[in-house]
């Protein structure tokens, strides 16, 4: 259950998309136009499809109606340009498939591969993640420490969930901006610098920081 066709004509967000994929222990497999999509969607080879709706030969609509048609189990998530994703939730209405608009955050992608693609015979997700005595609600995006809340906002709890599923390990400055901000940053930015600081400034202790490489929690 981990092979994934991404079907997006941009370059640096199929890249993006496949690299983070990859990274997380799925097989991903990019084309770059709506035809070739189609068919590979065709060959039940895939266990989900990443669709994008602008693409060059056949357009993501299409291709999703033909999907939908043929291969019903496909589950598929379209990615939409903001300004249309009104016309888009329109044309998925009564559809297996599920939508992002662009620009979105890996995590975010990450999280609708893995509800796609749990069968219901699986355990639920995770609700929370404890490391030591910091927890966090993950369905009501509310962060512990002990038995009293600490207020994050959005980015803040996306950081400090990406370092607590990652307890222990290492993360660079570039794994973080990816997975928490997404590829519209520019990784000369010190955008994770300074949302590490906001986390020290309400946990103390939270974060530390391994010289030349990146950040840990332990
Ligand atoms: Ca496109």
């Amino acid at each position: 259950m981990n092979r994934i066709l991404i079907v997006e004509d941009e370059e640096r967000i199929s890249s993006f998309v496949a690299k983070g994929l990859k990274a997380e222990g799925f097989t991903p497999t990019v084309v770059a136009d709506g035809i070739t999509g189609l068919d590979y969607a065709l060959t039940g080879e895939f266990d989900l499809m990443v669709l994008d709706i602008g693409l060059p030969g056949l357009d993501g609509f299409t291709v999703l109606e033909r999907v939908s048609a043929e291969r019903p189990a496909l589950p598929v998530i379209v990615l939409t340009a903001r300004d249309s994703v009104t016309d888009t939730i329109a044309a998925l209405e009564g559809g297996a498939a599920d939508y992002m608009s662009k620009p979105f955050r890996f995590g975010e992608l990450l999280a609708r591969v893995r509800l796609r693609l749990r069968s219901p015979g699986d355990a639920a997700p995770d609700d929370e993640i404890t490391v030591g005595d910091t927890r966090l609600d993950l369905r009501r995006r509310r962060a512990f420490v002990g038995d009293k809340e600490v207020e994050l906002s959005a980015r803040e709890f996306a950081l400090a969930e990406v370092l607590m599923r990652n307890q222990g390990l290492v993360l660079s400055r570039e794994q973080l901006l990816s997975q928490v901000w997404g590829y519209e940053f520019d990784p000369g930015s010190n955008v994770v610098d300074v949302y590490v600081g906001y986390l020290r400034k309400k946990r103390r202790r939270a974060v530390s920081t391994v010289r030349g490489l990146g950040y840990r929690v332990q």
